[in-house]
């Protein structure tokens, strides 16, 4: 049976990027670590907590105004975007919303058929089911999931080879959420079920500010506006790491102040961690200089990104470019990758640097 509860620590469940942390780099990944215990007790309770993500935040009141005055089941719904950013959080408050039950799962604990029909008889009217990395489904439990989601009907094979028969089990009309950081390894059939399917943004200054000022505010840590905003210029834009920054910052503060966090002993402190002011780490950097040093700055093919900095294409793909394009240090085009403008001078490259590199190109 697979391990299910309504506050299953994330950190259980396998990592889906196994990787050989560079232990500082830890520090800034969006992947729930097990150092960050408190995630729990941090997360909002209400929607008006949730800070950011407007534009989900109005379809989703709307969705739940109406499924409630028709007294129905929402529709399922699918969350996708980088780790960190707020989607199992968003779906505990639509089931707080609806006044229903909240069941959590992630793919990998559902390896058998029958755990995903225990959790499935389990249900009751209008409860969501939340699936993490539902991109990791086995073919066998997708497959059990589209009737259910279609049909709220569960399938199930009774004994073996020429004997066996099916029988269908009804199901009641529950709503499925699912969660990824990969939309598109997701099988057409199984999207395509999804009545909304939402795509979270990475957080802006603003917003990262307010998320770390009322964490500081739940861990009674005292903070100052600039230091908050210092630690949020350094978190990829991601909640979870500013979180995870700040009591990596407060730690330093009692230590080596009076406890408060201010801006400079919140840039002292993410310099000492090596957390870069625009929250890059050593893989980040590495791509941008490997552009910019051995291919005049682009266009460059994943595969060779992947091979100089030892990740594999998918982290490259979904974890290091989706926030490198996001402040706008690198481009994707048709014929590959390139360093911006902005790169070469975070970096520290002169600007000249790249108007040479790009008559070379045409010459
Ligand atoms: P995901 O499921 O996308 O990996 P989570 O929902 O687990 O991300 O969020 C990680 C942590 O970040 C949560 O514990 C919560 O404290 C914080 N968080 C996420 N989104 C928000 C938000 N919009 N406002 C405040 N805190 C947030």
């Amino acid at each position: 049976m697979a391990i299910i509860s309504s506050h299953q620590p994330e950190s259980e469940a396998p990592s889906p990027t196994p990787k050989k942390a560079r232990p500082r780099e830890a520090l800034l990944s969006g992947q729930e670590l097990p150092q960050d215990t408190q995630e729990e007790s941090l997360r909002p309770q209400t929607l008006n907590a949730y800070i950011g993500q407007r534009e989900l935040k109005e379809v989703l009141t709307v969705a739940t105004a109406a499924a409630r005055s028709r007294g129905e089941a929402l529709d399922h719904l699918l969350f996708y975007g980088p780790p960190g950013l707020g989607k199992t959080t968003i779906s505990q408050l639509l089931a707080r919303e609806m006044g229903v039950n909240f069941k959590m799962t992630s793919a990998p604990a559902l390896e058998s058929p029958k755990d995903i029909a225990g959790i499935l008889v389990a249900l009751q009217a209008k409860d969501i089911l939340f699936i993490d990395e539902i991109h990791r489904l086995a073919r066998v439990t997708e497959e059990i999931l589209y009737t259910a989601m279609e049909d709220f009907r569960l399938d199930i094979v009774i004994g073996k080879g020429r004997t066996s028969r099916i029988t269908s089990v009804p199901l009641p009309r529950f709503t499925l959420v699912g969660a990824t950081t990969r939309y598109a390894a997701l099988a057409a059939p199984l999207r395509d079920r999804f009545g909304l399917v939402h795509r979270l943004r990475f957080y802006d200054q603003a917003e990262l500010t307010q998320i770390v000022l009322r964490t500081s505010n739940l861990l009674k840590v005292p903070i100052e506006k600039d230091g908050a905003e210092e630690i949020a210029r350094r978190a990829r834009g991601t909640p979870r790491i500013a979180n995870r920054l700040l009591r990596r910052v407060r730690d330093y503060a009692e230590v080596k102040g009076n406890g408060t966090v201010t801006q400079a002993m919140a840039q002292t402190a993410l310099e000492l961690f090596e957390v870069d002011p625009r929250g890059l780490n050593w893989t980040d950097r590495r791509i941008l200089e490997i552009m910019i040093e051995n291919y005049r700055g682009g266009p460059v093919g994943l595969d060779t990104l992947a091979a100089a900095t030892g990740e594999d294409r998918q982290t490259i793909e979904d974890v290091y470019e989706p926030y490198l394009m996001q402040i706008d240090y690198l481009q994707r085009t048709a014929r590959g990758r390139m360093a911006t403008p902005r790169a070469y001078a975070h970096l520290g490259y002169k600007p000249e640097l790249q108007a040479q590199q790009q008559l070379l190109d045409l010459g």
